[in-house]
């Protein structure tokens, strides 16, 4: 017979358990809710500074592959044609269109600036040199 107690008690405790009609109180709800409010409050500030911080990081990365490309073109240039050393001022973006880059695929701001390229170095209207 103690053996059939025990069972019963340890029933009872699993469905005192399982039957808990206790739910969270309304000052507990509000509680969380504010939690939550602050925690988004704090979040969403720095996920737009992460977009601006990654559009600048985006447009130095093209302004570094460009001035690469118009090194290496210009290197290349004048290693098969020392006579063509005035090349660097007179480059234009155009002129890497199908030497360094695909047509069409020469890097552009990620915002709305410009690049112009200026003796050999490129400068974005928005985020300069
Ligand atoms: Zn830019």
């Amino acid at each position: 017979m103690p053996a059939q107690s025990n069972l019963i008690t340890e029933e009872k405790m699993l469905s005192k358990f399982f039957r808990n009609d206790k739910g969270f109180t309304l000052v507990e709800l509000i509680m969380v809710i504010v939690i939550i409010g602050i925690l988004a409050a704090v979040a969403v500030p720095k996920f737009v500074n992460l977009t601006g911080a990654a559009n600048d990081a985006k447009c130095a990365a093209n302004r570094g592959a460009i001035n690469s490309a118009v090194a290496m073109t210009y290197a290349a240039i004048v290693a098969y044609d020392p006579g063509q050393a005035t090349w660097l001022e007179n480059a234009t973006l155009a002129s890497l269109n199908d030497s360094m880059f695909a047509t069409g695929s020469v890097p552009t701001c990620p915002l709305t600036g410009t690049y112009t390229l200026t003796d050999g170095q490129i400068t974005c209207s928005i985020h300069g040199a």
